[in-house]
């Protein structure tokens, strides 16, 4: 047998087997042949595909513990070990810090697989995230990545490879691999059972509640980290890739809600950085912190952090902007002669020539706020002064709406002629272009705006 994903009972020699496969596994395994999950699925075949194991531990048993519950009283304190035993196995699957022993075997306890084996898949998730070595890749559908990927058959193969070499090195890791099977039975079942038993007789109550239907939560729970949090929620940090953030999600998984930030900042401890946000396994890690259990908590420079979200920030600032309507930009602008724009206003066309910038208002003098008389005077002069304090000191928005209606410039128009050359004396007016290309217009920069108001022939 090689490597299938079985998230349990993998067989006990497994880690040596998967060592020692190419050397002695011709028993079930022909490299010669096409891996099942290369050949495509058909009525013939599908029962092939699927990784029936998984099907029984996943789905088979919860509903096991669902028609059983229907004979098994719920005693209280039995509903509340559950509860308490949930929070456990669960931290032991989301925490992953050197509290070895104990998180090892809760960790067993929720029965999703060895850390060995988690620790390996969730790193090719990270590292390959979206990708077809991603091994739950929400790519291929939600159902796939909470638990599609579980129970059909995976090729081993296919699964990008990472370091664990650091997993291999460590005791605790390798001797709950190797016990897997044992780890499961007893974390997951008969220790539940005992503590209900033993502590207020509730044997039956212990084996369906606190084991068999809390393994269903505690696995619903995390596969919802590979499904809901690569579906639901915002992007603060990166928005490239599916991660996402979303309170829901925190609720649901213990915590892993924040699952953006996780994604952008793997290493550190946190999943949830504001103190309001619900992460309890950040919680734990820390209180195991301040108790001595933990130490070395990884944690992302605040700075680095603030760069990335205003990174992400001014990207969706940029496809705003990119959205909304600034006009033809000047350098696209025809070049008119004075005269010719004067003959032009002259003839009927309702042009306004504001800093050099030659603009046609006619649809929207009957909708000036300062009324047609007013816009009317402007008309084939030079409406320079007039706009910018000689009659009126028009507001940023005006200047935007202005900017929206121009179709020329003026040859040796002078403020466009000043304002080209600030720019490329890179004074006063800055010309920057965002991530898409669009040029960055701020308040109170729109080329029709100057600060001192020129007396002009044009406006007398
Ligand atoms: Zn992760
Ligand atoms: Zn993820």
């Amino acid at each position: 047998m090689t490597t299938p994903p079985q998230f349990a009972a993998i067989p006990p020699s497994s880690m040596a087997a998967e060592q020692a496969t190419s050397k002695r596994a011709p028993t079930r395994y022909d490299s010669t042949k096409p891996h099942i999950t290369d050949t495509p699925i058909t009525r013939a075949n599908w029962y092939k595909h699927v990784n029936w194991l998984n099907v029984f531990l996943i789905v088979g048993i919860p509903l096991y513990g669902l028609v059983a519950a229907f004979w098994t009283p719920l005693v209280w304190k039995t509903a509340a070990f559950a509860v308490l035993y949930y929070f456990a196995t669960g931290l032991g699957i989301t925490a992953g810090i050197p509290l070895r022993i104990f998180l090892a075997a809760v960790g067993g306890g929720a029965v999703e697989g060895s850390i060995r084996w988690w620790a390996r898949d969730h790193r090719a998730h990270h590292r390959y995230t979206d990708t077809d070595k991603d091994p739950y890749s929400v790519r291929k559908g939600l159902l796939y990545s909470h638990v599609g990927w579980m129970v059909m058959k995976q090729n081993p193969k296919r699964i990008g490879r990472t370091d664990i070499s650091d997993l291999n090195d460590d005791k605790v890791v390798q001797w709950q691999h190797r016990n897997y099977l044992k780890v499961v039975l007893f974390m997951g079942l008969i220790f539940p059972c005992l503590v209900t038993g033993i502590g207020w007789g509730d044997w039956i109550g212990g084996l369906v509640y606190a084991g068999i239907l809390r393994i269903f939560f505690v696995q619903q729970a995390t596969f919802c980290v590979n499904s809901v949090a690569h579906w639901l929620g915002d992007q603060p940090f990166d928005d490239r890739n599916s991660p996402r953030d979303h309170v829901i999600t925190a609720y649901l998984t213990l915590g892993e809600g924040y699952h953006n930030f996780h994604h952008e900042f793997p290493s550190d401890y946190r999943n949830a950085i504001e103190w309001h946000q619900y992460d309890p396994t950040k919680w734990f890690i820390w209180t195991c912190k301040q108790l001595g259990l933990a130490y070395d908590l990884k944690q992302f420079r605040q700075n680095e952090i603030e760069k990335g979200r205003l990174q992400q920030q001014q990207k969706k600032l940029d496809q705003a902007r990119s959205r909304l309507d600034w006009g033809i930009p000047i350098e696209q602008l025809p070049v008119m002669e004075w005269d010719d724009y004067q003959e032009q206003a002259r003839n009927g066309r309702a042009l306004v020539a504001v800093a050099g910038v030659i603009h046609d208002v006619a649809d929207f003098i009957k909708d000036h706020p300062g009324g047609k008389a007013m816009i009317g005077s402007g008309i084939g002069k030079d409406a320079t002064a007039i706009f910018n304090g000689g009659v009126y000191n028009h507001s940023n928005a005006a200047h935007n709406l202005l900017s929206t209606m121009r179709v020329g410039v003026i040859r040796g128009g002078c403020e466009v002629e000043i304002w080209k050359r600030a720019q490329r004396e890179n004074k006063d007016i800055h010309f920057v272009t965002d991530s898409t290309g669009q040029k960055i217009i701020r308040a109170g920069n729109q080329v029709t705006r100057i600060a001192e108001p020129v007396a002009t022939a044009g406006a007398a």
